[in-house]
């Protein structure tokens, strides 16, 4: 805005415009190119925020993995022993159901604690009733 004002009160005065390369025998541009390219370097050394959070949550994970098959006399390490999860399905209803049916769960196997009675036993088998019995065993 400065150098279009100048313009119009100059504008009785004969003005040649010329193009000059801006890095050409000037101190101060010379300066600003310098810092331009300086900026650039710094900033090619950055690490892009996304990056560093990705960084960071895989670091995490293998704490927690490592946690995590410290406790391998768990139950639910049988069950996962990745930390990645199962994912879910869409329909919530199968989700609970099959949360329930990894964890061993169930109305059939856990009605005991409820009503304060003897574990169930397997009418095949007769050892104790779980999940994993009936699934994987029986
Ligand atoms: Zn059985």
């Amino acid at each position: 805005m400065q150098c279009l004002h100048l313009h119009h009160t100059l504008k009785k005065t004969k003005i040649k415009y010329c193009w000059i390369p801006g890095y050409v025998g000037i101190p101060g541009n010379e300066r600003a190119d310098k810092a331009a390219k300086s900026a650039n370097a710094s900033r090619e050394a950055f690490v892009p925020l996304i990056d560093a959070l990705q960084a960071v949550k895989l670091s995490q994970h293998r704490v927690w993995q490592r946690i995590w098959d410290g406790q391998s006399n768990n139950k639910l390490y049988k069950i996962q022993p990745s930390i990645k999860g199962f994912g879910n399905l869409t329909i919530r209803k199968h989700d609970a159901i099959l949360t329930r049916l990894r964890v061993g769960h169930t109305f059939l196997t856990h009605r005991d604690l409820l009503h304060s009675n003897p574990a169930p036993i397997c009418n095949g088998c007769n050892c104790i009733l779980s999940v994993e019995h009936i699934l994987c065993q029986c």
